[in-house]
């Protein structure tokens, strides 16, 4: 970086504001940061996702440099990780399982031809009879004859890093306002009360900038937690399943997360007794072990989402926005923090500036591939 430091004031400490208020101060900028929300970030879609960064597993739903930058951020997030040194396990890296039951084959077979098709070889994802499924995740039910584990993909012990983000951020002398919504002009950030000017500002609200920036919407989606002693997982697992497909994610002290649905609604209401149903069904079908498990949490959130489902960074004179991170927030993090850096710093720009840095989507235009599933 050039010897020139900022203040920079940053709207939003959810998963993009956190990471960016930390990496900017690590360069000696001076930042303050702005949450509507209080510290633990529950009202942050960051707080409710499942944190898996699974590039191989998005890639038959998005478009190929969202696939690029997830496999940026596999190597991104384990240096990360080791940068702040927390004494709990933030990131694992064992790779994940796609399986379906025997009647619904059709559905594994074809997420497996689509993959060959994006990724164009068998890179990274190997085929696993039912031994080896087994030998891999014992307690799965041995109802599956076969899986197709996707060897690289990872995922964060995404509540426990924001808690330590923050930790971080303070001790490096960051400024934090919680329970302090604020809104967003050139070099300013205001409320009712103040005005607040600084060399830069960056605005990471996520769905909370949709009043000042309309193209932003938010997409429902849900998750259960269950927690169990009787069984244990030691990767993500994917159900295929012709009309929805579930993940569950291990987490700390016998925590799951299944999830999720994918609903074009802004309701932040609680979750549906229909998903409800759905998800905890089909988790039992994963493992009869499950029937006992505690459900703890229900956590609804909306994913901050543009036209085209992609992210977009705008920069101008005194302000960036950054947003549109859709349900690949921790996917998309580490390329999109590393191209707002280089924004800020005038330095050249990473490999994926030409697809983050394009115009908006206007509202006459398609987007060019719809999602269709719903994980
Ligand atoms: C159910 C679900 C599951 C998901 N699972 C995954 C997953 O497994 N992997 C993955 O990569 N992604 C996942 N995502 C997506 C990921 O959570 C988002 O893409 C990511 O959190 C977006 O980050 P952000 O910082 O833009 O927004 P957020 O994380 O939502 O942060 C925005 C912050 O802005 C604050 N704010 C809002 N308005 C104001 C205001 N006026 N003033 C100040 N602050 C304000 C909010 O309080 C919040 O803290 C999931 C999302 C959901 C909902």
């Amino acid at each position: 970086m050039g010897n020139h430091t900022e203040s920079i004031g940053i709207a939003g400490a959810g998963l993009l504001g956190r990471l960016l208020a930390w990496q900017l101060l690590l360069r000696g900028h001076r930042v303050s940061l702005f949450d509507a929300g209080t510290r633990e970030g529950i009202d942050s879609a960051a707080w409710t996702a499942a944190g898996m960064v699974a590039p191989l597993s998005e890639a038959v739903v998005s478009e190929r440099p969202i696939y690029d930058m997830g496999l940026f951020a596999l190597t991104q997030w384990p240096l990360w990780i080791n940068q702040l040194e927390s004494e709990r396990t933030l990131w694992h890296q064992q790779g994940s399982l796609v399986v379906s039951h025997p009647q619904d084959e059709a559905e594994l077979a074809q997420f497996h031809r689509e993959l060959q098709y994006i990724i164009g070889s068998a890179d990274g994802y190997q085929w696993l009879d039912r031994p080896a499924l087994q030998n891999l995740e014992p307690d799965l039910s041995d109802r599956f004859q076969r899986g197709l584990l996707l060897e690289t993909e990872g995922f964060l012990n995404n509540r426990e890093l924001l808690n330590q983000l923050l930790a971080t951020i303070e001790r490096l002398g960051g400024e934090c306002h919680f329970e302090c919504p604020v809104d967003v002009e050139p070099n300013t950030l205001y409320n009712a009360e103040r005005r607040y000017r600084f060399d830069r500002v960056i605005d990471c609200r996520g769905v909370g900038a949709k009043p000042q920036q309309p193209a932003v919407r938010g997409v429902r989606g849900e998750v259960l937690h269950v927690r169990t002693r009787e069984l244990a997982l030691h990767r993500p697992v994917r159900l295929m399943h012709p009309r929805y497909q579930l993940y569950i994610v291990p987490k700390p002290d016998h925590r799951f997360v299944i999830g999720a649905t994918q609903i074009e609604s802004e309701d932040r209401s609680p979750m549906s007794l229909q998903s409800s149903l759905e998800l905890s069904s089909a988790l039992y079908t994963l493992s009869p072990a499950f029937a006992e498990a505690r459900i703890v949490e229900q956590s609804v959130n909306l994913r901050p989402t543009y036209l085209d489902n992609n992210p977009h960074i705008q920069t101008s004179d005194g302000l960036i926005r950054v947003n549109g991170l859709f349900r690949h927030g921790y996917l998309l993090a580490p390329a999109v923090v590393k191209q707002v850096l280089a924004d800020v710093e005038g330095a050249e720009g990473t490999p994926f500036a030409p697809f983050l840095q394009r115009p908006l989507p206007e509202m006459s235009s398609a987007p060019e591939h719809p999602f269709r599933h719903s994980p």
